[in-house]
């Protein structure tokens, strides 16, 4: 937990948001300003500020795309295809230091949008 972290104060009830999916390790709640019909966030809840810091041999995306996956089969998108898409650091457009999976879908996604 990051005190002055956005995302872990939604993990911690202290925030309010739109969770659609839990486990023990993972979050995923609706993006306040969505892009596409469906547009969740899936997180870890341990802070981690960004993927790069992010262990790659502890099974940590396993776990966020195994929660994508299911948010996605839950909102109905599974079949038909959609979008996952991690911004890393500020050039690579991220805005919330808190490691986050964007999942869109609903909609045809085009190459930049
Ligand atoms: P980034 O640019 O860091 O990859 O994406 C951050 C995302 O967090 C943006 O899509 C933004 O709309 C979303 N976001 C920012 N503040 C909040 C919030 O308070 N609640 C929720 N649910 N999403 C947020
Ligand atoms: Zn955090």
């Amino acid at each position: 937990m990051s005190e002055d972290c956005l995302f872990c104060r939604i993990v911690s009830g202290e925030m309010t948001s739109d969770i659609v999916y839990e486990t023990d390790e993972v979050l995923a709640f609706r993006d306040i300003s969505p892009q596409a019909p469906v547009h969740v966030l899936v997180i870890p809840k341990a802070h981690i500020a960004t993927i790069s810091e992010a262990p790659t041999d502890a099974g940590l995306f396993d776990k966020l795309y195994a929660a994508a996956f299911e948010v996605a089969k839950k909102e109905g998108i599974f079949e038909e295809g959609f979008r996952t898409v991690f911004n890393c650091h500020k050039k690579g457009g991220q805005v919330v230091f808190h490691m986050h999976m964007h999942l869109l879908g609903g909609r045809q996604m085009r190459a930049n949008s």
